[in-house]
């Protein structure tokens, strides 16, 4: 982990002079460290530029330029000199150094280096000459390559020696060193004879914000072509008279490694903060807070929008829900959603994110160091505009422009383009609001919506209005009803009417006056949703949002509230005229009193869902609490909290069976076959080929989701028996199966559904026959090409995953380190050894090991490929390398 903290130090003044060694500076570490002093190759018929060469202006972009200085800490900090000087003199000396070297378009390495004599045992440096131990850990710049290393030692070898390092295949036909420097870079070196340098490369900029890329190991993503393959623990040999020494003490070059990342962060939070001043609520609501709300999954970072945004959600509807009940007090339940559904759509969010230019702050990709720039530099590495716009800023849907678009989302063109998904910015607008709330509560989240432009005011006026207009409506109060619900609910109301409004069905017509629960209800759901989807953000805050969402839809949902209302007995408290309806509660009641409230009921003679009412009579009370205590948030809280709980926690959480099957068969490496066939009844066939068993289900319901459910919570079922699984479903598919025995004598959740349990298929037969014609595998020779290969030839016959098991192997002794200027890493080096195991099914367990290699992945591909062509010795496919 990186802490850096950042402090002022006032102002510094930089004259003409020195703002010249700081920039020459600057641009010298930034690229020489990332290897960028460079253009061109010859491989690419392009010739070789040392970009310091170029015009200033071609360089630098004095607009967005900051500077990036070392500091020498033995110096008082508040003094301007406290500025390194001495080591961005050198660089700069460096640089000017460079510029003679490579000007005119080619290298005149001897028209600088002057050193005929030999002194004692001095080492020859580009420049200068030196003592060999001076050198230990020195930064050095190559003249050739404009790459900045750090020396450690020197060797036996002399450029004279044996050229065995070679990085690509183009240069296996050096023999020696000074060949090597000849042929590839037209330098004749003066002192073939000098021993050579050990140098340590400076390696590539890390992407360092997420711990996802961190973990996976470095090099991971290059698919660039290039043979820049990861290199760990390289060394490389290089003659001193090619190395111009930078005075950079080790500290320094390592702390500038971490800028990139370190300065992207800076430049995000400066974004955010942007934004902020831009909504201009005057409380300081954190900028990471922010950055959260404008960060998407995509930009692969440790956090991102989604939690915020299911936040903001539930936010967003309560504030308008409020806003809409009290400005409307004629409106019934139904104008009040579909006004409600008008302001909080996503098509309505998008627009206003867009009015507001939400999309400029949102990040949608991830940090891509090796596009990072030095601060204030051109880049010289364009990324050209192919978008079908000539225009700079598009909000339009890019399919109405284009009918086959080829954009990417993600990374901007030199243009400045940058596509994304429209749901990415309604989504945004959520997160900022659910941001908001969460560092300045209702409040705050109000002041954002205001300043998006939508009406949310709550007026203290209009609440008093509400609240005189139910104290008229109680004509007869039902004094000994409202008594002994409020003492159940632990709240006395100041207005009773309000409680027995909640209280009352639209089937009921006892009254003069005409109303219902239904009002209360619209209102009670949005606070119940604020409440628990605030309690759920709070109390899991490590949960990601894949797993937030499921536990808000299981506790905010009308069959939960539902329960709540039997288990408490609110609904004998309810006011209604229907015969009919008032036996549906009763047999639903029944049916859960006689049963363990904790678990969901499927018994066969209960329905599952309860009546609508009971949900929604939930809701209204808590509709009413709210009025009655003018918007009071945590009053409501306070009460609901007991009725409530237990609350759903990721450990008590059920998935749907499909899910729960499919999300198992993912973690384990089964692959699912799902087949659906339509008919009188739909049927769906689901199977997983275990090693040695294939579990057939057959399932059926009146749509393909509920045959699939069916099926899926059978083969659970199965799956258990086995001991492969600890099933949440296990409930529920026994309950299933015993209701199922006799057909269509279910009414439940798949309504009627009929069942056939298919006997399981316990395969004798071997893993198929072995092929006649076997199956062509084209495998990518690319890191991570054999793997995906292995893993897509399984998936389509459906047999288990491999599985591999890496270890990693300690250096050994025995093995001396060969020489070369690029050595691959030898097994003086750790390096990993993977084993791959298949469980071909019924048939055999076939396991290998493949070639070490310095990272984990390769050694996986290793395996791998040796997997496939043992699958190819026994005829189950034909192995293309592509
Ligand atoms: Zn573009």
């Amino acid at each position: 982990m990186v802490k850096a903290s950042v402090s002022p130090c006032g102002l510094l003044e930089l004259d003409v002079q020195q703002m010249e060694q700081v920039k020459l500076f600057q641009a010298l570490i930034f690229n020489g460290l990332f290897g960028k002093l460079f253009t061109g190759s010859k491989s690419s018929n392009s010739s070789r530029e040392f970009i310091l060469n170029k015009d200033d202006n071609l360089i630098w972009n004095n607009a967005n330029m900051y500077l990036l200085l070392p500091m020498d800490p033995t110096l008082e900090s508040h003094d301007s000199f406290c500025i390194n000087w001495r080591v961005i003199d050198e660089a700069a000396t460096a640089v000017r150094l460079m510029r003679k070297i490579h000007s005119d378009g080619k290298m005149n390495l001897l028209a600088i280096l002057d050193f005929d004599q030999i002194y004692g045992d001095l080492i020859h440096l580009a420049n200068t000459s030196c003592e060999v131990h001076t050198l230990r850990n020195v930064a050095v710049l190559a003249v050739h390559t404009g790459k900045i290393y750090t020396a450690l030692h020197v060797t036996d070898l002399s450029a004279n020696s044996t050229f065995d390092g070679v990085s690509s295949k183009k240069e296996s036909g050096f023999k020696t060193f000074t060949e090597y420097f000849e042929k590839k870079y037209d330098i004749v070196l003066r002192h073939p004879s000098q021993p050579l340098l050990v140098l340590k490369p400076s390696h590539n900029p890390h992407n360092l914000l997420s711990s996802k890329i961190r973990d996976e190991g470095y090099g991971e993503n290059k698919n660039d072509g290039t043979t820049d393959v990861i290199k760990v623990n390289n060394r490389v040999h290089m003659p001193p008279e090619l190395l111009i020494p930078l005075n950079l003490p080790e500290d320094i070059l390592r702390a500038f490694y971490l800028f990139p990342s370190l300065m992207y962060r800076m430049e995000t939070l400066m974004l955010a903060s942007q934004l902020r001043s831009e909504i201009a609520y005057d409380s300081n609501i954190s900028s990471f807070l922010i950055l959260e709300a404008i960060t998407t999954l995509r930009c692969s970072e440790d956090f991102s929008m989604e939690r915020l945004e299911l936040l903001g959600d539930s936010v967003l509807k309560y504030a308008v829900s409020c806003h809409l009940f009290l400005k409307f007090p004629d409106k019934h339940e139904g104008q009040l959603s579909s006004s409600r559904i008008d302001i909080i759509s996503n098509a309505a969010l998008h627009r206003l994110g867009i009015k507001h230019k939400i999309q400029g702050y949102i990040r949608d990709a991830a940090f891509d160091p090796r596009r990072w720039l030095a601060p204030g530099q051109r880049t010289n590495r364009p990324f050209h505009c192919k978008c079908p716009v000539d225009y700079e800023v598009v909000t339009k849907d890019i399919h109405v422009i284009d009918e086959k678009p080829t954009i990417k989302i993600g990374q901007a063109c030199d243009k400045g383009h940058r596509w994304m998904c429209s749901k990415t910015i309604s989504d945004c607008v959520e997160a900022i609001i659910g941001a908001y709330y969460v560092g300045g509560g209702l409040r705050a989240a109000v002041a954002v919506l205001r300043w998006l432009g939508v009406d949310a005011e709550i007026e203290e006026e209009l609440i008093m209005q509400t609240i005189l207009s139910a104290s008229m409506k109680t004509y007869v109060p039902k004094i000994d009803l409202v008594e002994a619900l409020e003492a159940k609910l632990g709240y006395a109301f100041s207005v009773k009417g309000l409680l027995l409004e909640a209280l009352t069905h639209p089937s009921h017509q006892e009254s003069e006056e005409r109303y219902s629960y239904e009002r209360l209800e619209f209102l009670g759901d949005a606070a119940l949703d604020i409440l628990l989807t605030w309690h759920l953000f709070s109390s899991h805050k490590d949960t990601d949002e894949g797993e937030l969402t499921d536990l808000r839809s299981a506790s905010v949902n009308n069959e939960n509230f539902a329960k709540v209302a039997v288990k408490h007995k609110l609904h004998h408290f309810l006011q209604q005229s229907s015969g009919i309806l008032l036996d549906q509660i009763t047999e639903y009641a029944n049916s859960l009193e006689n049963s363990s409230m904790d678990e969901i009921n499927l018994s066969s003679d209960a329905p599952l869902r309860g009546p609508k009412v009971l949900g929604d009579i939930v809701e209204s009370i808590a509709g009413a609490i709210l009025i009655d205590t003018k918007l009071d948030l945590d009053v409501v809280r306070g009460v609901f909290k007991p009725l409530l709980s237990p609350i759903v926690t990721p450990e008590n959480l059920e998935l749907p069976p499909f899910r729960e099957l499919l999300e198992w068969c993912n973690k384990n490496g089964y692959f699912l076959g799902i087949k659906c066939t339509d008919g009188d009844k739909i049927q769906a066939i689901l199977d997983v080929q275990l090693e040695d068993v294939l579990v057939i289900r057959r399932g059926f319901g009146k749509n393909k989701k509920d045959a699939k459910a069916h099926a899926a919570s059978m083969l659970l079922k199965d799956l258990e028996e086995k001991g492969f699984i600890i099933s949440k479903n296990a409930i529920r598919t026994e309950q299933f199966q015993k209701q199922c025995g006799s057909e269509n004598s279910c009414y439940n959740m798949f309504d009627a559904m009929d069942t056939q349990v298919l006997t399981p298929f316990w395969g004798n037969e071997s893993a198929g026959p072995v092929l006649d014609k076997p199956v062509h595998v084209a495998v990518k020779t690319s890191k991570g090409g054999p793997r995906v290969a292995l893993y897509e030839f399984c998936k389509k016959l459906q047999w288990p995953a491999p599985k591999f098991d890496s270890v990693k192997v300690l250096p050994s002794s025995a093995c001396p380190p060969s020489g070369g200027s690029s050595v691959k890493a030898t097994p003086t080096q750790e390096f990993f050894a993977s084993t791959i195991t298949l469980h071909m099914p019924n048939s055999d367990v076939i396991s290998l090991t493949g070639d070490g290699f310095a990272d984990k992945k390769s050694s996986q591909d290793s395996a791998a490929l040796l997997m496939l062509h043992e699958l190819q010795r026994r005829g189950r496919l034909q192995v293309q390398e592509i």
